[in-house]
């Protein structure tokens, strides 16, 4: 571990390689040929299948077991792609202990539950190992779609449309496509490599992704460029495709709005793991980071710190149970050495130009919640402030939504500032679809991957002259 001065106030750590592969290894490694089928075999191949129906994207589990048990392994790929064309990301960053493997039968026989999505990933891997390639393009439709977005919800939605015979061009702002997968996820669920081989696999059914090009509704300011994008104007992709996907993830991370949000050190969580993914773990880190907030995306950001070498708290201004964060996630982070401070809010983050510690005050609860989806009410208790020697800060409280840039088109409904669709993913402008982030807000890769799918479907019905 080198340690870099980088001011008089902060000392930066900087892991080596090795260090760097030991830490970040796979937390669910893959399979061999021969454990994947002794864990087939175990599956009871339910007629109701529990898991299928608990997973976004309706994979016949069953079915893609029965195949990986009958040394079937192409055929298992190819019934996890006809759903699910992400299928191996999926099988590794899903949260399966809360949706297929959380409603496996095992579990009402207290045995441990089918391991759905290292199978998932065997098979999928088996398929991308290969180039096996199950789907080709459509009879050309003459119709032209642009995506916007090359996430989770793009690349299927692409995928799914070129299928369909569509002509889709997915447009990116960032340098590489993937979305989630190549700059959000935690690297060892997924890593760079791997994100990039499902991509590359995905796009070669036939359709084109223009990188580091930014849909904008009007023109910016040369000053406020970013010199290595391009910019395309939405009405011009309006007046050029029959049909646009808004597949836009999320925006900036929010700040709370205190003082020292300006010192060196302080970062939202998708900035750090969007630097982290880019740069491939080789970031420098603070000797002691403080993470605010409790669902996933802290606990990413907390975990992904503590294995570059850091000391990790999180804080959360409410109650351990009030967290969003799954709790397999929580006890994750526990084992990589975080520790949680509840009950305690940020109120300033102190220092010169860098960061040297957060000030925080604890809360009291004052009332319970009335319901289980309710939140907790809390009050800062006077005079209980307490100052976190650190030097990061990392706020992990939720993201913009990109309301700004959906405002800018015709007739499109929001709700909370997400994209309001019907049940084909359609918006209240006809001729735009949407799904994934800017639908629901931003949950599981594999909701979005369904969601690209299902609009790629009702986009086709629209565009052959039915209704959405
Ligand atoms: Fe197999 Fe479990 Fe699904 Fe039943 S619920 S089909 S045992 S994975």
């Amino acid at each position: 571990m080198q340690e870099i001065n980088q001011t008089s106030e902060a000392t930066l750590l900087l892991p080596d390689e090795k260090t760097l592969a030991e830490n970040f290894a796979k937390i669910k490694p893959s399979l061999t040929e021969n454990e994947a089928i002794i864990e087939a075999s175990r599956c009871l191949f339910c007629h109701d299948a529990p898991c299928t129906i608990a997973c976004p994207s309706s994979i016949d589990i069953p079915l893609f077991i029965r195949q990986i048990a009958s040394k079937n392994t192409q055929g298992a790929a190819k019934t996890i792609f006809t759903q699910n064309i992400l299928g191996k990301a999926c099988g590794v960053v899903c949260p399966t202990q809360v949706l297929c493997e959380g409603s496996c039968v095992y579990h009402g026989l207290n045995e441990k539950p089918i391991d759905i999505g290292r199978l998932q990933a065997y098979a999928s891997d088996y398929a991308l190992d290969r180039n096996l390639r199950f789907f080709t393009k459509g009879k050309p439709t003459g119709k032209k779609i642009a995506v916007i977005g090359g996430g989770p919800a793009g690349l299927s939605c692409a995928h799914e449309l070129t299928r369909l015979g569509h002509e889709v061009m997915v447009y990116e702002a960032s340098p590489k496509a993937g979305g989630l997968n190549m700059y959000g996820v935690a690297p060892y669920k997924l890593s760079n490599d791997e994100a990039a081989r499902e991509v590359n696999y995905v796009t070669e059914i036939g359709f084109k992704i223009q990188t580091n090009t930014k849909v904008i509704t009007q023109k910016e300011p040369q000053e406020t460029q970013d010199a290595s994008q391009q910019c395309v104007l939405l009405n011009e992709l309006e007046a050029q495709f029959d049909a646009v996907f808004l597949s836009v993830g999320l925006g900036k991370s929010h700040r709370p709005g205190i003082a020292g949000e300006h010192l060196t050190g302080v970062q939202g969580a998708a900035e750090f793991i969007y630097q982290l993914r880019e740069q491939d773990l080789h970031i420098p880190v603070g000797r002691r980071v403080v993470v605010v907030g409790a669902g996933n995306t802290a606990i990413d950001a907390a975990v992904e710190t503590a294995k570059l070498g850091a000391e990790v708290t999180l804080v959360y201004r409410r109650r351990a149970e009030d967290q969003s964060a799954y709790d397999f996630e929580v006890e994750h982070a526990k084992l990589a050495g975080v520790k949680f401070l509840y009950l305690t809010s940020p109120v300033e983050i102190v220092g010169h130009t860098h960061v040297e510690g957060l000030l925080c005050l604890q809360n009291e609860v004052l009332g319970l919640p009335t319901d289980t989806q309710g939140k907790v009410d809390i009050m800062p208790i006077p005079g209980s402030e307490l100052l976190l020697p650190c030097d990061m800060v990392i706020f992990a409280t939720g993201q913009e939504k990109m309301e700004a840039f959906y405002r800018q088109i015709p007739n499109l409904q929001l709700d909370r500032g997400k994209v309001k669709v019907n049940e084909h993913f359609q918006t209240d402008n006809p001729k735009y679809f949407a799904g994934g982030d800017c639908v629901n807000g931003g949950k599981e890769v594999v909701n979005a991957v369904a969601h690209g799918r299902d609009a790629a479907r009702g986009m086709d019905r629209f565009l052959s002259g039915g209704a959405a």
